[in-house]
C-alpha cells in the first residue's frame, strides 16, 4: 500500500514503506536530526524579520555579551562551545530577551540554533529562588522533550538551582504534589492533564511558553487543540514563542492562532542544485540486471562514499543481502530500525567506517553527509501516480551551491522506466548521459 510521508523539509514523497501516522515519522526524523547533529547548519540567506511594531528599532547582536545575560548563563553558553550567536539567534535573541517580553514565531531549518535560543530565553527569565513552574515548553514526543531538556541542563549547568521536569506519559506524579521545578517540558496531552486534571501546574504563573516543532505538532492528532487549550489559560503577560522547521500554510495558520501579536523571523534554507552533479543512467532489463550494473560500477563508486537509494524497504533489504553475499561491505539504513539504531548507522557512515549505505527515501533525510560524492538511484523516485518525484530526486543528489563539491549520480533504469528519466532530465533541464556499465572509462 502506498502512503504519503511528509519530509522534514516539508516536501512530500510517496513510499510504500509505512502506514504510520505522518506525525510519528516526522517526529522520528526530527529526533534523528538532533541525534546526528554535529554543528550549526549555515545559510547564506538573510534573516527576514517582520516586527509586530514596524516602528520599533530592530536590534541584532553579534556577541552573547551584548545580551547582558546572567553571568552563570553566559558561562554555560561558553561551556557548550558557542562563540557567537548563530544567524537566527542574532535577530531572535534580542527580541526574546527584550523588556517587556515579546512574542515570536520563528522558522528555520533544523540545526540553525532555534532550540538553543529558546532554552536561553527560558533560563534567562527563570527565577531560581521561586519554586514553582515558570517556563513551559511543549514538544511532540517524549524523546524530543528529553533532547530539549538536555540542552537546558547543559546550558544551565551553572544555574545551580534551576531544575527541569518532564510532563510526559509514564511520568506519574501523585496528585497534590507541590511541583517545585521551574522548567516543565512535555507533550501536550500530559501537560494538559497536569494543568487541568491534576492541578500540578498553575498556568497563570507561567512566564515563558514555548511551542517547539510546530510543524510536527500539527501533524499529530489532537496536539493542536490541546496546545491551544493550554495557551488560552496562560496570563496575557506570558511570553509566547513558536518554532518550526518548515512553514506551510497549515503551520502558519496554527502559529497565528496560538501566538498573539507576534514578531516573525524566517531564515530560508540553502537551495539545492544539480549544477555540480554529473548524472548518468544505465539501461537495464530487470532487477538482476540493475544489480549487475551496480556491481560493475562498484569499484568506481567506492573510491568515495556512496549512498544507494531504493524505493521500498523490501528492495533495500534484498539489495543489501545480495551485495553482502557477494562480499561487498555495505550497511543498511532501514525504517525498521529504531531512531537510535539509525543514528548509529549514520554515524558509522559519517566516520567512514562504512563506504556504502543502502537506504530508502524516508530514512535518508537528515543525512547531510558532505563527504558523499556518489549517489545511486537503484530505483527512480516516483509518486503514487507513477510519475517522477522531482523533489526527492533533487533531494537525493542535489547539493547546495555553497558546498558545491562535484558529485556523481547513477540511475539504474529499467527499459520501461526510461520515459520517467527523460521527464526528470527535462524538468531539471540537465543532461543525464547514458553509460555502458562495462565501460567505466566513459565516466569523465
Ligand atoms: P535547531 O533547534 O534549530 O535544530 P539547535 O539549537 O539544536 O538548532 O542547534 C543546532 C546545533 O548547533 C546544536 O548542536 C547546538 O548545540 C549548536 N549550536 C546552537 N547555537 C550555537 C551557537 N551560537 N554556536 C555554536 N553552536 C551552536
Amino acid at each position: 500500500k502506498s502512503t504519503t510521508v511528509k519530509n522534514v523539509d516539508g516536501s512530500v514523497n510517496n513510499t510504500e514503506e509505512d502506514g504510520e501516522e505522518d506525525g510519528v515519522e516526522l517526529a522520528a526524523n526530527s529526533l534523528l536530526n538532533k541525534l546526528i547533529r554535529q554543528s550549526l547548519v549555515e545559510s547564506s540567506h538573510r534573516v527576514e524579520v517582520l516586527q509586530k511594531d514596524p516602528n520599533s528599532p530592530l536590534y541584532s547582536v553579534k556577541t552573547f555579551e551584548e545580551l547582558r545575560l546572567k553571568e552563570e548563563l553566559l558561562k554555560g553558553i561558553y561551556a557548550m562551545g558557542f562563540n557567537r550567536p548563530s544567524k537566527i539567534q542574532e535577530m531572535a535573541l534580542p527580541m526574546m530577551l527584550a523588556h517587556p517580553p515579546q512574542n515570536l514565531i520563528a522558522q528555520s531549518q533544523s540545526g540553525t540554533g532555534k532550540t538553543a535560543a529558546f532554552v536561553l530565553a527560558m533560563l534567562s527569565r527563570v527565577n531560581a529562588l521561586e519554586l514553582f513552574p515558570q517556563c513551559l515548553c511543549l514538544a511532540p514526543t517524549y524523546e524530543l522533550a528529553l533532547q530539549t531538556g538536555r540542552v537546558v541542563e547543559r546550558m544551565g549547568k551553572f544555574c545551580v538551582d534551576v531544575q527541569v521536569m518532564y510532563a510526559v506519559r509514564g511520568n506519574r506524579i501523585p496528585r497534590g504534589t507541590h511541583v517545585t521545578k521551574q522548567i516543565i517540558i512535555g507533550t501536550p496531552g500530559t501537560v494538559l492533564d497536569w494543568c487541568f486534571k491534576q492541578k500540578l501546574i498553575d498556568l497563570t504563573k507561567i512566564r515563558v511558553f514555548v511551542l517547539d516543532e510546530a510543524d510536527v505538532m500539527i501533524d499529530t492528532q489532537g496536539f493542536s487543540d490541546q496546545s491551544i487549550r493550554i495557551q488560552r489559560a496562560l496570563p496575557s503577560e506570558c511570553q509566547m514563542l513558536l518554532f518550526s522547521a518548515t512553514f506551510e500554510d497549515s503551520v502558519w495558520q496554527f502559529a497565528e492562532r496560538i501566538i498573539p501579536d507576534p514578531n516573525v523571523i524566517k531564515l530560508r534554507k540553502e537551495e539545492l542544485t544539480l549544477n555540480n552533479i554529473r548524472q548518468y543512467y544505465v539501461l537495464c532489463r530487470n532487477r538482476k540486471d540493475k544489480y549487475q550494473a551496480l556491481c560493475n560500477i562498484y569499484g568506481g563508486i567506492t573510491i568515495g562514499q556512496a549512498i544507494i537509494f531504493c524505493q521500498t524497504r523490501q528492495n533495500a533489504k534484498w539489495l543489501t543481502v545480495e551485495m553482502m553475499h557477494d562480499g561487498h561491505q555495505v550497511s543498511l539504513l532501514s525504517g525498521e530500525l529504531t531512531v537510535d539504531q539509525r543514528a548509529s548507522v549514520i554515524q558509522r557512515f559519517r566516520d567512514g567506517k562504512e563506504k556504502v549505505l543502502i537506504t530508502t527515501n524516508v530514512c535518508a533525510r537528515g543525512i547531510d553527509v558532505k563527504q558523499v560524492t556518489i549517489v545511486v538511484n537503484f530505483d527512480l523516485p516516483v509518486n503514487s501516480a507513477e510519475e517522477p518525484d522531482y523533489e526527492t530526486y533533487l533531494h537525493r543528489i542535489g547539493r547546495t551551491g555553497r558546498f558545491g563539491k562535484k558529485g556523481l549520480a547513477f540511475n539504474m533504469i529499467e527499459v520501461d522506466k526510461l520515459a520517467l528519466l527523460m521527464k526528470i532530465q527535462h524538468h531539471f533541464n540537465s543532461n543525464i548521459k547514458q553509460l555502458n556499465p562495462e565501460d567505466m572509462d566513459e565516466i569523465e
